[in-house]
């Protein structure tokens, strides 16, 4: 008989930014694990292509679930779509904060624009997801809250400076969080991938793969970049009734980048 103590029927999702990568990922993962799962993510035609691609392999696994759309950093919006995904699901257990962008730049060159867009999507727009969401689990007393954070919360990365404090800052957010809300049953915690092979990433480093190996040989054990579907089984652990002591963590999952 498998463990029910990592059993997830019966709860309500929401993932956002789950068009693609590691959000993609772990909504198909959430459901695979027994959970509906609302997929959502910003409201363009690409990312509505993905989302329908998502939620159907979340009926694949057998659950319920549907796409919305919700530009995170859009903050007027985000408690009304949260209201209607439960409305929706039926409730809302389990929120996983995944919605992130990056802008690599040198320091001295990044932007107002790119600096404000990268905190608005990362480390605002959690919070604001985060807010919405615990209003909704505060009168069920349950929740589960979390948010994708980095391996460079911990550890800094040249040309990554918005990126790099915005994923620190939702790391201690993320503890803030877990302090505020135990009383009310809900457990909040982060997940830290090292790299991970996604569009998002692709997209963002232009290296050859010669150049990305080296790299990868001096920083990181694994020696390869991880797959998104890799980070599944840490977010359906702190999705689960099991990690109910579980709070304000930050589990890196990152091929030991870390460990060094
Ligand atoms: P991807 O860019 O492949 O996917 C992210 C998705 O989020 C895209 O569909 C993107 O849309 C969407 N998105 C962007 N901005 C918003 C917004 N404002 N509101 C809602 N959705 C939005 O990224 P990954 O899968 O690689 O990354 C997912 C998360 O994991 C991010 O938070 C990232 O920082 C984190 N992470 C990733 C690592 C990696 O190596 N891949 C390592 C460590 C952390 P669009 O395509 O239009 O931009």
């Amino acid at each position: 008989m498998p463990y029910s103590g990592l059993d997830l029927t019966g709860r309500k999702a929401l993932v956002t930014g789950a068009a693609r990568g590691i959000g993609a990922a772990l909504a198909v993962g959430l459901a695979q694990a027994g959970a509906d799962v609302a997929a959502s993510d910003l409201p363009t035609a690409t990312a509505r292509a993905g989302l329908a691609d998502t939620v159907r392999r979340i009926h694949d696994a057998g659950r319920a679930g549907f796409g919305c759309d919700l530009d995170v950093s859009d903050v007027a919006s985000v408690g009304p779509t949260l209201e209607r995904v439960a409305s929706g699901l039926g409730g809302l257990d389990i929120l996983v904060n995944n919605a992130g962008i990056r802008r690599r730049a040198p320091a001295l060159e990044v932007t107002e624009d790119d600096w404000d867009a990268v905190l608005d999507t990362n480390l605002k727009g959690a919070f604001f997801c985060a807010q919405a969401a615990a209003r909704l689990m505060i009168p069920h007393g349950f929740g589960r809250i979390i948010s994708i954070s980095s391996q460079l919360a911990l550890v800094g990365a040249p040309h990554r400076a918005a990126y790099c404090a915005s994923k620190a800052g939702l790391a201690n957010l993320t503890r803030v969080l877990a302090l505020e809300w135990a009383e009310y049953g809900i457990t909040v915690n982060a997940i830290g991938p090292g790299p991970t092979t996604t569009p998002g990433l692709l997209a963002a480093d232009a290296r050859d793969a010669d150049a990305v190996q080296a790299e990868l040989s001096v920083k990181m054990p694994l020696g390869r970049r991880m797959d998104a579907e890799e980070l599944v089984g840490a977010a359906i652990y702190l999705a689960s009734d099991s990690a109910g002591a579980t709070t304000g963590h930050l589990l890196v999952v990152d091929g030991g980048w870390t460990a060094i």
